[in-house]
């Protein structure tokens, strides 16, 4: 018997389940199911929220990476064969975003620590052909933008944040989605801010790649019947944006239970043989996910699951090591390829103090 499920969506939207239909019958009332009051309202609330001048809402999370990428090469910024450097053991997403728009990831090993990219392994990557870093804040942890950002003004590379498990965060004061020149988001249900089924977003300051953006997701059309490039479909619809708009509304509280529940990790698991999350001074992490390491990790996760507690992996197989990528030119990825063994991830989204406390007690009796 799972006794603490890893995430039960159920269980984080029943609480909203009022506010949600509430939601759901003015958008069935309105007849308005694309383009309407609640997709623009929704776009000015995230890009207030991440102090940028644009934000577009679109499909899914992927969508708004490859929409960023592609936005760039229609306006002649990024090119076919351009290199763009990304974190290794991110999601696939991240890779399959740079791919799909014909240029080339370059997978960077992580700080163990941070788990995310490593700014000191970045200028080693940098080629002739390097044109832009994808910085992808992992697990909820802003990715040490100052740092990369000093890479980046360097080499004169782009910055494209893939803050698809950050919303919310923020370093030194600064929103993750508002920290590079295009910031990606996903509303994906089992992100921190999730939809009633799939949607994103792009933020950015730079008003001609909003506009082509936004154009590139409606066939391509800057208005009516015109259409200046070959587009996509990749709107979202307003149902999503009015469930999202309730979700944000409840974010805060839900940060505030995550980072309840975390620091209730840090504070009671003490198991010699578990490493966990750092904790990043100056920076506002909003654990999507809290991910311990352990060299027996296959055990541990074995033994949870045997005394009722739920985890997941992410991942278990890097992109580079993924059968869709079997060609790719990489340097070597040791780190990145021992995280995949060691990662575990515990429950967060909907664990309670007292839960935090009862999972890290079953954890510190973990013996091989
Ligand atoms: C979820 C996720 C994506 C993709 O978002 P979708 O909405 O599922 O398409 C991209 N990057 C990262 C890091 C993610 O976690």
């Amino acid at each position: 018997m799972i006794k603490y499920p890893f995430l039960d969506l159920k269980r984080l939207t029943a609480p909203l389940a009022a506010e949600l239909k509430e939601a759901c019958d003015r958008v069935i009332d309105s007849g308005r199911y694309l383009h309407g009051p609640e997709t623009a309202s929704l776009e000015h609330e995230i890009a207030a929220l991440c102090s940028r001048r644009h934000c577009v809402a679109v499909s899914n999370g992927l969508d708004a990476l490859r929409l960023i990428i592609k936005g760039y090469k229609a306006l002649g910024i990024l090119h076919d064969g351009d290199e763009v450097i990304v974190a290794a053991n991110t999601y696939i997403a991240s890779l399959l975003a740079i791919t799909d728009a014909g240029l080339t990831p370059v997978p960077v090993e992580p700080d163990i620590r941070t788990m995310n990219l490593d700014p000191a392994m970045i200028g080693q990557a940098v080629t002739s052909k390097t044109r832009a870093i994808m910085e992808v804040h992992l697990y909820g942890t802003p990715a040490r933008h100052s740092e990369i950002a000093r890479v980046a003004k360097l080499h004169n590379l782009l910055i494209i944040e893939d803050n698809a498990q950050a919303i919310g965060a923020s370093e030194h004061d600064m929103p993750t989605g508002g920290m590079g020149d295009a910031a990606a988001f996903s509303f994906y249900p089992t992100k921190n801010v999730g939809a009633l089924g799939d949607a994103g977003a792009v933020t950015t300051n730079d008003t001609a790649l909003a506009d082509t953006i936004r154009a590139l997701a409606n066939y391509g059309s800057d208005r009516r019947y015109h259409n200046i490039y070959n587009g996509y479909n990749c709107r979202m619809d307003e149902i999503q944006a009015a469930m999202l708009r309730v979700r944000l509304r409840h974010m805060g509280e839900d940060k505030i239970n995550r980072q309840l529940a975390a620091a209730t990790y840090e504070r009671c698991i003490s198991h010699k043989d578990i490493t966990k999350p750092a904790i990043i001074d100056g920076t506002d992490q909003v654990w999507h996910q809290y991910v311990v390491r352990c060299s027996n990790r296959d055990a541990l996760q074995k033994y949870l699951a045997e005394n009722g507690v739920g985890t997941d992996i992410h991942y278990a197989t890097p992109p580079h090591m993924q059968p869709c990528y079997s060609g790719m030119k990489h340097s070597p990825l040791p780190l990145t390829e021992r995280l995949a063994a060691e990662v575990l991830s515990l429950p967060i989204a909907h664990t309670s103090k007292r839960e935090a406390e009862e999972i890290s007690e079953i954890i510190n009796n973990f013996r091989l």
